[in-house]
Order: structure tokens, then sequence, then C-alpha cells
């Protein structure tokens, strides 16, 4: 199926204008970037700094918006603060205030989306609801970011109850963070379980797969 077709598809699963959609590149070449760009699409996700980094600069002819949703290891902090527009995928204080430290203010405010780790597994990424809601109340300590919201992955199931059940303890922490940050974006859902997460009030699904087909 051309991206074009898959595009459209993906758009018409959202079917709903509140919801954005971020195309995520990683892992997919820049060929496809641009083919999807000129259907009329600009915020794109990337996961890997290298990766990213090498992308950006070759697409610098383009007007995209960049978020960054991957892992982040604190030395490579200064290029999320460089290159991109958004940062999804905060998951501690200290990265959160190396990106302060580290944003040129002449480039604007860092777009930041805390994260929050859904289910109990250790090992997992982000914030419990409790450090997540205490680094709202810091956030005048952060004057090179802008807190919008909160990204979440949970933990895959193929049972629509249980993706349901994960977002919307998702939506309750977004809206208990509006109590002291004006967010307006909850990055919830990916290729296979977008519908469930705009059923839970998601702002923002994040697809890879089902736009751009399988990753090299
Ligand atoms: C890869 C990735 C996605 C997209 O996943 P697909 O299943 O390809 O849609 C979304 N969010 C994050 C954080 C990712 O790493």
């Amino acid at each position: 199926m051309s991206i074009e077709k898959r595009y459209i598809s993906v758009k018409s699963r959202i079917n709903n204008n509140a919801v954005k959609l971020l195309a995520v590149s990683k892992k997919q070449p820049i060929s496809k970037i641009r083919q999807l760009y000129q259907l009329g699409h600009c915020t794109f996700g990337e996961s890997y700094v290298q990766e990213a980094i090498e992308k950006i600069e070759l697409l610098s002819d383009l007007a995209i918006q960049w978020h960054f949703i991957g892992p982040i290891q604190s030395n490579k902090t200064k290029y999320l603060a460089k290159y991109f527009d958004w940062v999804q995928s905060v998951s501690s204080l200290k990265i959160l205030s190396r990106l302060n430290r580290q944003r040129d203010p002449s480039r604007g405010k860092l777009n930041v989306l805390l994260q929050l780790k859904v289910g109990n597994e250790e090992s997992k990424k982000g914030f419990d609801t409790n450090e997540l809601l205490a680094i709202c109340q810091k956030q005048e300590d952060f004057e090179n970011i802008r807190i919008r919201g909160l990204m979440s992955i949970p933990k895959p199931s193929d049972d629509y109850n249980v993706q349901l059940e994960q977002f919307s303890h998702c939506k309750d922490v977004f809206e208990q963070m509006k109590a002291y940050v004006a967010v307006d974006t909850l990055s919830i859902g990916m290729s296979s379980d977008l519908e469930a997460a705009i059923e839970s009030g998601s702002t923002m699904v994040r697809v890879g797969t089902d736009i751009f087909g399988e990753r090299e």
C-alpha cells in the first residue's frame, strides 16, 4: 500500500479534529518523510538521537516540527535541547533540569511532556503520579521549558478493556496536572491502540508502522 493510502486510512481511524497525529519516523528513510511532508504533514517523532540529528539536518529545507519520543541518556540532552521542538519522554528531574539549562532561550521554550509510568514494572521508564505532580508544582524553576502535558506508553495489550483502563488512568493524571500547569497535550495511543486512546481523551496519537509500513 502507498504511504498516501496508509496515511488517509490512519486519519480516518482518528476521525476527530481535536486529536493531533504525530508521524513516528524512527528507522524510516528520509524519502518517506519527504513523501509524507508533501502530503501536507509536518510533525514527526524520532527515538534515537544520532539518527534524528542526521535526519533533521538533511531535512532542514522543510518546516518540520520535531518531537523526541525515545529513551534519554543524560549525555544526550544537549542535542535534544538544540535540535528538537518537543521532548515527550522526560522521565526524571535530572533530565528536565539539564534540558532547561541547555536550551538556548533564543530558540524559544522547549515543549516538554512528562512521561507517566503505567503499571508497576520496576524497569519501566516514567514518573509515578506523585512525582509527576510535584514537578508541575515547581514549573517556575524551569524558565526555558514549557510543560505541555503527559506522555505514556502503557504495556501493550490486545484486550480493548485493558487498553481503556490504562489510558483512563493517564487521562486522570492529565486532569490533575491542570491544577498547576496550563497543559493541553495528552500523548497516548500508537498504531495498535489508538482507538482506545482516543476514547479515553487522547489529544495526540503517535503512529509509525501504520503510516510508513514496517521499520527497516
Ligand atoms: C515507535 C514508537 C511509536 C510508534 O509505534 P508504532 O507501533 O509503529 O505506531 C509511538 N510511540 C513511541 C514512544 C515509540 O517509540
